[in-house]
């Protein structure tokens, strides 16, 4: 079995661990006699339909984020159509913001989005930085959290009715204000969370390679299960810093 990975943007957008988060990828699917195929899809590169099964897009500040952004909304359409057939797609910070409907920086310029995630952000004064630590649900699979760390000016807003990725329990999570975090619509995710992702939440990284494998074997499978014990120190260590100090001005 393989899984084809698109990788968008890897050389501007790739400031928070990004390749950790596809080594963790490569490697749970490894253990699992998954391979993993990775592309990078750069400017310019076309997304072919039906070509990748999960697609990730990193986090970058605002510049790197101007330069990518009206490649991004060419590709929006077919992006849209994959994950419309069944891709997985984990979007962080800077390329969570651009999933949405755009991005408004603090001199009122506005980037565009793509919509595939029903959410706009418009950057505030103060940067939320942080440990987070959320308390989630995702289809398929019970309650979970996720601890990671988050670093951003943009205050994401959910459309009404719009999925959040979890409620925070510590740290700002969208905008501070409403107590939700990052965007899902089927199997795309969307999060502010970065620094080692999926290394700390390596339940997350199975529920994506889950997802992916459904578009190919049709229907979400149970994946193996892998000895976590590093994995779940690490995420409890993170969950500890979060419930401490969260993030605060
Ligand atoms: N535009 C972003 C911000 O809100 C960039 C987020 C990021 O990836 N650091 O700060």
């Amino acid at each position: 079995m393989k899984l084809v990975v698109g990788h968008l943007y890897p050389e501007y957008l790739n400031i928070y661990a990004d390749r950790g988060n596809i080594a963790v990828l490569e490697r749970r699917s490894a253990w699992r006699g998954i391979e993993l195929d990775y592309r990078t899809i750069g400017l310019g590169e076309p997304v072919r339909p039906g070509e990748h099964d999960l697609y990730y897009v990193g986090g970058g500040q605002d510049r790197e984020q101007a330069l990518i952004a009206p490649d991004l909304a060419a590709k929006g359409p077919a992006l849209i159509e994959a994950v419309e057939a069944g891709a997985a797609f984990l979007a962080v910070c800077g390329g969570y913001q651009l999933l949405g409907r755009f991005y408004r920086d603090r001199s009122g310029a506005e980037l565009p989005g793509i919509g595939l995630l029903p959410h706009h952000t418009v950057a505030g004064e103060r940067r939320m930085i942080g440990d987070v630590l959320l308390e989630c649900e995702l289809d398929p699979g019970g309650p979970q959290t996720l601890a990671g760390f988050e670093n951003h000016a943009g205050r994401t807003h959910l459309d009404e009715g719009a999925e959040a990725l979890g409620r925070v329990v510590s740290g700002f999570g969208n905008n501070g204000k409403d107590g939700f975090e990052g965007c899902r619509v089927a199997g795309a995710v969307g999060t502010y969370l970065h620094g080692p992702l999926l290394p700390r939440n390596a339940w997350l990284a199975d529920w994506l390679i889950a997802r992916a494998l459904a578009r190919r074997v049709g229907e979400v499978p149970e994946l193996e299960p892998l000895p976590d014990e590093l994995e779940s120190a690490a995420k409890d260590v993170s969950a500890e810093r979060a419930k401490s100090r969260g993030g605060r001005f």
